[in-house]
């Protein structure tokens, strides 16, 4: 279901128009609610905001779904004209989370609620509520699988290591780091993971310098280029890449066949996050060991609920009162749980719960 959903999202990313609501549910005439996305350019965007309409419709509400070209300015004009013609709440999966502020001036003086949607909307009073996968868990499961795959623990090693981490505009992305560099940074320094590119931060802020700005597959392919032509060649392998998520594992998946690397011989294990279909294909065939799997329609369902809940007034489900501070309060959180992935559990996870379907993995 959701895959058909996703194949019928494939307007340009500046569509505006609003999606008539349905007329049948329990709250029938429930009120206008904005989803404002990032871009249709990530598959797992795509999957949110098909199944966030699909579900708010079905509860009486109308929707206005809305995808950004990854492009602030255009986030700010949408989020504005939902708020124009009535929105009551807004869902919003940020770009950049630091730029909202001005727009959320004018939603809190019109008592509009939002709702930030898997990343924080940062340095503004004007969020009520986050509702996000556990960001540094994420971060934590690439880590474990990394130093349980290599033996780290057991004293392997070393082995020849290359970090990755993700948009530095997105707030999520420092968290990922920061879950998998707790676990990794002893065995960077013990000397069991050596980085022939010399990117490993020193100082948890530097993350940044290795942050690919805007998570493109195609700039991660060509910092891994970069670093395969600088730093490796005879017998200098790569022999294990931190990947914060799936669009990078895409890009860097792709330096490492045009140098010549070879699924099931030499591979190395690739980390990951999203469980795209390109990437469990990836998985299928030997050249991804991993991904972290956020099950969308998760976090659609627990939105939807909230969505209800503050319309109705009622009390929001939130589990997390504390992690999430924007630099301006500590944002009540519904914080979900991921889950790892791997090429044997492909079929048991993904496709026995019905994410994808046999076909859809030429399975
Ligand atoms: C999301 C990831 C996604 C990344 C790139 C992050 O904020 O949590 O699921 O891979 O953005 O879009």
């Amino acid at each position: 279901a959701s895959l058909a959903a996703c194949s019928s999202e494939r307007d340009s990313d500046s569509d505006t128009k609003a999606t008539p609501g349905a007329t049948t549910g329990a709250s029938e005439g429930g009120g206008l609610i904005g989803i404002a996305m990032p871009t249709k350019s990530l598959e797992r965007w795509n999957r949110d905001g098909a199944h966030l309409v699909e579900l708010l419709e079905d509860a009486g509400f109308e929707t206005s779904l809305q995808y950004a070209d990854n492009k602030t300015d255009q986030q700010i004009s949408q989020i504005e004209n939902m708020i124009n013609d009535g929105a009551k709440v807004l869902v919003i999966a940020s770009i950049d989370g630091t730029t909202l502020g001005p727009v959320l001036e004018q939603a809190a003086a019109k008592d509009v609620k939002v709702i930030a949607y898997d990343r924080l909307i940062n340095e503004t009073p004007n969020v009520d509520y986050y509702a996000t996968f556990d960001n540094y868990k994420v971060g934590q499961m690439q880590g474990q699988f990394i130093e349980e795959t290599l033996g780290l623990k057991d004293g392997k090693g070393p082995f020849n290591f290359e970090p990755f981490a993700g948009s530095p505009d997105d707030n999520n992305a420092k968290f990922f780091f920061q879950g998998a560099w707790d676990i990794l940074k002893q065995y960077v320094e013990n000397g069991k993971l050596v980085v022939p590119s010399g990117k490993a931060p020193k100082t948890d802020d530097q993350w940044t310098n290795i942050g690919i700005l805007g998570w493109g597959s195609d700039d991660a392919q060509a910092e891994m280029e970069n670093r395969l032509n600088s730093f490796y060649g005879g017998d200098t392998k790569v022999q294990v890449v931190l990947s914060p998520n799936d669009s990078l594992a895409l890009g860097i998946s792709q330096a490492l066949t045009g140098a010549g690397y070879k699924a099931g011989d030499g591979w190395p294990v690739l980390t990951g996050q999203d469980a795209d279909k390109a990437n469990v294909l990836n998985m299928l065939a030997g050249k991804q060991s991993m991904t972290v799997w956020k099950d969308t329609r998760a976090l659609g369902d627990a939105v939807a609920k909230m969505v209800e809940e503050v319309v109705s007034g009622s009390d929001v489900t939130v589990n997390d009162t504390e992690t999430y501070n924007n630099n301006v309060k500590v944002v009540p959180t519904l914080l979900l749980d991921p889950q790892v992935v791997t090429p044997d559990t492909v079929k048991k996870d993904l496709v026995d719960s019905g994410f994808y379907t046999a076909s859809d993995l030429g399975l």
